[in-house]
């Protein structure tokens, strides 16, 4: 396999003239300049892949959603970016809204990737799936106690509860999808009670939250199911002693379905080499990376017709899954950021 060529890192973005990359490339090798929010090892052994298939060379722009969105905003029809990628469908959507993403004819997907997967407008399309769930401690807690996210905002979890920080667009989605089927202002209430009943300022990661439990900080936290896999598969005595000590559960299995969110990607609207982003695209749907979604990053792939092996993951299979259309989580962005805002979610 050919080694990914990395033009530019999170660093040097702060330095807006720092990279024109890939003109010179491509006058003699087929390129595609991927802007990712996605930290992953997993990509580098999918565009490796994707590179010896195909000849086209991978050129990797790696930083947060807000700063990849900064970035080829402020660059203009002079981006050289082809594919934006980010983790969370919020952010897609604020790409989508930022007129980043080209309009995109996605309907021979729509055998592989489930409908509320893709963008209505055909802006982007998810090619793997996250749900954020709940962790509790295995001594604390007692299965039967919590069944749903709205549990949570019960007094019994008075300074009982870990969960990161507001600014983190994993909260956000998962309170817009609260907006989305119980309203604005019944979600208000929840966030309130998730403040409420925080057992600490919110710190951290996902995996702040369930090693907080394996403390005996708290005795329920949020979080993403990926670090909890993480933690199980790690090397690491220590993550995987924390993990054993907390139950993960994927709440609302009789009414809504446990909170999605995704990992997708869009053509960018001024992509110097739109074929081979759509290549690209294309190829998040092959048995290769839908492989390697579940098997180095534990995310769920949005194929159900590929074999993967991930104990960890396949022991958390299947399970009843929110429809929402994703792209809602964006349409509920900004109400979800003024309900924490009031609340005082940190
Ligand atoms: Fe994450």
């Amino acid at each position: 396999m050919k080694p990914v060529k990395f033009f530019a890192f999170a660093a040097s973005l702060a330095v807006a003239a720092c990279s024109q990359p890939a003109d010179e490339a491509s006058e003699t090798a087929q390129v595609v300049n991927v802007y990712s929010a996605r930290h992953y090892s997993s990509d580098a052994a999918i565009y490796a892949a994707f590179t010896e298939e195909t000849g086209i060379e991978v050129n990797l722009v790696s930083a947060n959603g807000d700063q990849l969105i900064e970035r080829v905003r402020a660059d203009g029809e002079r981006s050289p970016a082809d594919v934006i990628i980010t983790v969370d469908a919020a952010r897609l959507h604020r790409a989508e809204e930022a007129g980043l993403f080209a309009q995109t004819d996605f309907s021979d997907l729509t055998d592989t990737v489930p409908a509320n997967l893709i963008d209505p407008e055909g802006y982007w399309v998810s090619f793997a799936k996250r749900s954020r769930v709940i962790a509790w401690s295995n001594t604390r807690v007692q299965p039967g106690e919590i069944t749903s996210y709205e549990d949570l905002a019960d007094p019994q979890w008075q300074g009982r509860i870990c969960v990161r920080g507001s600014g983190n667009a994993y909260n956000q989605s998962l309170l817009a999808s609260l907006v989305a089927h119980l309203g604005e202002e019944s979600a208000e209430a929840w966030a309130q009670a998730i403040v409420d009943n925080m057992a600490r300022e919110p710190q951290g990661g996902d995996r702040t939250q369930i090693n907080g439990i394996a403390a005996g900080e708290c005795d329920v936290a949020i979080t993403n199911h990926y670090y909890y896999a993480m933690m199980v598969n790690s090397d690491d005595p220590a993550a995987q002693a924390a993990a054993a000590q907390v139950t993960l559960f994927f709440p609302n299995q009789d009414t809504t379905g446990a909170h999605i969110n995704v990992s997708g990607a869009g053509i960018a609207v001024n992509a110097p080499h739109p074929d081979n982003a759509r290549a690209l695209i294309d190829y998040f749907f092959s048995d290769t990376a839908q492989r390697a979604f579940a098997e180095m990053t534990n995310e769920i792939p949005v194929r159900t017709d590929v074999s993967w092996d991930n104990p960890t993951l396949a022991a958390m299979l299947p399970f009843n899954e929110d429809n929402l259309n994703v792209s809602e989580l964006g349409d509920h962005n900004e109400t979800a950021q003024r309900i924490v805002d009031q609340v005082g979610w940190q």
